[in-house]
């Protein structure tokens, strides 16, 4: 499932905020979002613009988000948390279209990106065959956890760094990418990763090894190293159009000498068969800190862990818990 980043949604609830007359807290898909009284009521249709969402310059109704360069983030107001927006469906034109309709693009909406350090330059596209890295936000699919329920699982912690793939493609060629392109040779941080962990041999043909890289210069480094470094997520098998297991690809990395994100809980058997997959459990596993940083980590990232098919996702079951605490706080 693409992330919808804007789209038709339905307000679960609302109830009201202590000592607020004018606004409540709704509830849109797994968000909770404070909204405008008499705007917007329990049941009604909303559009419901996720986090990250980067409003037009232009329409009365992005106005208010002028002084925060019209991004969406998290905020709390009147003590409340708030995630995303939710407006009247009258701000689109025509007839409203159905719940779970994508209607960015005809909004003008575009999606807020971090900038970050395009050390390497661009070669050419991402190869074909190898998916690219993402993770869906919890609330956003919320389906997810009675797909993952009464199965084993692994928790990884949640890097904040850059998306690095290195491929050996059919005829024993590295091709070192980014997040969406193929990076020229050169003394690019991703280039200088492949010759330290001599990627070209040891990554077997037709494979994929992804990982995010940190350290200096790379988004906030907040795992405070002093070189930059990689740590692999997955590894996805071109020939046989599957990604490794996650403990196949601890053993992988283990015996080429690669390392993993950390791997914080396998939570397997009777444990697993009990755990509590509610959406507030899952928000306080993702707080904490970076081993041994006083940084906040950005999250968490779980699957399963013998991988399986979502059908709420139309791909892998994986799913990304953000903490609220540093989308408030430490988010830039
Ligand atoms: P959004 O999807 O919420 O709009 P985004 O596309 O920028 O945001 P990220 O927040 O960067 O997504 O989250 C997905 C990325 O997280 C992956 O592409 C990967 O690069 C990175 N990542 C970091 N740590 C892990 C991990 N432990 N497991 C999987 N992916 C990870
Ligand atoms: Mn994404």
């Amino acid at each position: 499932m693409k992330r919808k980043l804007v789209s038709i949604q339905t307000v679960e609830r609302v109830d009201p905020i202590e000592g607020a007359d004018r606004i409540l807290r709704a509830r849109v898909m797994g968000w909770d979002v404070v909204v405008k009284k008499g705007e917007l009521d329990a049941g009604d249709r909303c559009v419901f613009f996720e986090i990250d969402s980067v409003l037009p310059d232009g329409p009365a109704w992005s106005e208010f988000l002028r002084p925060r360069g019209f991004r969406v983030k998290t905020v709390r107001l009147r003590g409340v948390l708030s995630q995303g927006l939710a407006l009247p469906v009258d701000i689109l034109e025509g007839e409203v279209p159905p719940v779970g309709t994508d209607v960015r693009e005809a909004l003008g909406v575009t999606k807020f990106e971090p900038v970050l350090p395009a050390d390497g330059t661009v070669a050419g596209p991402f190869p074909p065959r190898v998916p690219k890295t993402d993770e869906i936000r919890l609330q956003s699919a919320l389906g997810v956890l009675d797909e993952i329920r009464g199965h084993d699982f692994v928790i990884t912690t949640k890097l904040d760094g850059t998306s690095t793939t290195y491929f050996v493609d059919d005829a024993g060629e590295l091709v070192v990418c980014s997040r969406n392109w193929s990076l020229a040779k050169g003394p690019s941080a991703q280039w200088q990763i492949a010759e330290r962990y001599r990627l070209a041999d040891v990554i077997p043909r037709e494979m994929a090894v992804q990982g995010e890289l940190v350290g200096p210069g790379v988004q906030k480094n907040r795992l405070g190293l002093a070189q930059v470094d990689w740590f692999v997520f997955d590894a996805y098998d071109t020939r046989a159009g599957r990604h490794l297991d996650p403990l196949e690809l601890r053993a992988f990395c283990d015996a080429r000498g690669l390392r993993c994100v950390p791997y914080e809980r396998v939570v397997e058997g009777d444990e697993a068969r009990s755990f509590d997959h509610s959406l507030d459990a899952w928000l306080r596993l993702a707080g904490g800190r970076y081993e041994g940083t006083t940084n906040r980590k950005e999250g968490i990232v779980v699957r399963p862990l013998v991988g399986r098919r979502s059908d709420v996702l139309g791909g892998r079951l994986s799913f990304k818990v953000i903490d609220n605490d540093f989308l408030l706080k430490d988010e830039d």
